[in-house]
């Protein structure tokens, strides 16, 4: 019997943000392709993240050059469900080709001819060209030192949705980046007890002279920057669009009532051990915070635009008692403590991906998205090509990069010597 086989040029994993802004890019340089989804478009979007998110950036922002976000404020911070929406109607825009429902188990170079045979859910599909935009998000990770106690609710962040699914009792938050510090706020508001557990992390101030911190890293020309300083590659940053936006301010949030604690060191018969950590953690996120006030001053005086003074934007609160005398250990019974949530990270999944592009470590080696694989692209990785390429915008841009190389291996591969010329 012979397979019913789908052939195309360029087959797209992932219908995200990057799978819609790569279906964008190859449709506009007329290249055929197809975008493939397991769940729906921009599913991540939907059920991958809490009830109440909110985007990070504000909308004239975090969204796609062609299409401003309907009904929304420029600078209000959009709903998740409404980001989710966003992509549907973008890709309907230009009536992107895109397969719902159509999951990728295996990807693999096609023998003795050129292009890949792909096994999906609803059958092979051959491809010239294959751009992974499976997101860089893929897996929650919880470290190992997790305890292997029946009696706590342990949940990644991925996991979490609102403060009514917890049971009665108070909270652990490990990881203070964007997630652990907005669900720590959010259940705190809610009247839980909650312990922060605080790692290495970047603060930007939400706003300063009048211009949101999206707006700074961008004419300072930090969105581009085409990797993180050494020694900060894995620090999380964060930030809040929560409630109108503000920054994230660990004093306050000692201050309403959350215990920060260091860095998470291991759990040991019902209880936590914190490293002593927590002060230099909270004074480096001070640092950083102060930088970018600097780095904007000087822009302001160097360009000579009026933007409005705002000297109180370097005044701390005191340091809570929580950061004078940290805690280091924590009888979880003793303290009320049901629920961890392990707001710790994701790692990505490229098992299905069975091509030679991949280092010792297992991670995609590519330069700007292109890999060391011909014919395999990336796109959605942190630090892809520059310090946006996770976020929304950003990823339109990598793509449209990705796309002109595409046409590029394409030409090539369609030239043909002329022979009518003598
Ligand atoms: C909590 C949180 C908040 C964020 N907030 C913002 C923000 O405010 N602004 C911003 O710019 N960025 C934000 N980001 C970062 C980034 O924008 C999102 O993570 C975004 O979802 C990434 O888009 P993506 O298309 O690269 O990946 P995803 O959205 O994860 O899309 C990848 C898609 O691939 C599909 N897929 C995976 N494997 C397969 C397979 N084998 N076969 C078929 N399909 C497959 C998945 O179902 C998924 O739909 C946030 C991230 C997180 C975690």
């Amino acid at each position: 019997m012979t397979e019913n086989v789908i052939t195309t040029d360029t087959l797209v994993v992932g219908a995200g943000q990057a799978g819609v802004a790569m279906s964008e890019h190859l449709t506009r340089l007329a290249i055929p392709h197809l975008v493939v989804e397991k769940n729906r478009i921009a599913e991540a979007w939907r059920s991958g993240r809490w009830d109440s998110l909110v985007a990070n950036g504000p909308a004239w922002h975090d969204r796609f050059p062609g299409m401003t976000f309907p009904g929304s404020h420029p600078d209000s911070f959009v709903a998740k469900e409404q980001v989710a929406d966003y992509f549907v109607a973008y890709a309907d825009k230009f009536k992107a080709p895109i397969r719902t429902g159509v999951e990728v188990f295996s990807a693999t170079r096609l023998k003795g001819r050129p292009g890949f045979r792909v096994e999906t859910s609803q059958g092979i599909i051959e491809a010239q060209r294959i751009v992974s935009a499976t997101g860089p998000f893929q897996r929650p990770v919880i470290p190992a030192i997790a305890p292997q106690d029946s009696a706590l609710l342990q949940l990644h962040s991925a996991q979490y949705r609102n403060p009514e699914q917890l049971p009665d009792g108070g909270v652990l938050v490990v990881g203070a980046g964007s997630s652990g510090v907005q669900i720590a706020d959010e259940l705190n508001r809610a009247g839980k007890k909650v312990w922060l557990s605080v790692g290495a992390h970047d603060r930007p101030p939400r706003t300063y002279r009048g211009r949101d911190f999206v707006w700074w890293l961008g004419v300072l020309g930090l969105w581009d920057a085409a990797a993180n300083q050494p020694g900060k590659e894995h620090v999380t940053i964060a930030v809040s669009g929560a409630r109108g936006g503000h920054t994230v301010d660990f004093r306050q949030l000692a201050h309403q009532g959350i215990t920060l604690a260091g860095q998470t060191e291991g759990f040991h018969q019902g209880v936590v051990a914190f490293q002593d950590n927590l002060a230099t953690h909270i004074r480096t996120g001070d640092e950083s915070y102060l930088a970018l006030l600097d780095a904007a001053d000087l822009y302001i005086s160097r360009h000579g635009l009026d933007l409005p003074p705002e000297p109180e934007a370097r005044y701390f609160m005191p340091d809570p008692d929580c950061m004078t005398h940290p805690v280091r250990t924590l009888n979880l019974q003793q303290a009320g403590i049901s629920t961890i949530i392990w707001a710790t990270g994701y790692a990505t999944d490229f098992s299905w991906l069975k091509v030679d592009a991949f280092n010792q470590q297992n991670h995609p080696q590519h330069h700007r998205g292109v890999s060391s694989e011909p014919g395999v692209y990336f796109l959605g990785l942190p630090w892809l090509s520059r310090r946006g390429s996770t976020f929304i915008w950003g990823v339109w841009h990598d793509a449209k990069y990705i796309a002109d190389q595409i046409a590029i291996q394409r030409q090539y591969q369609h030239y043909r010597p002329d022979d009518t010329e003598a």
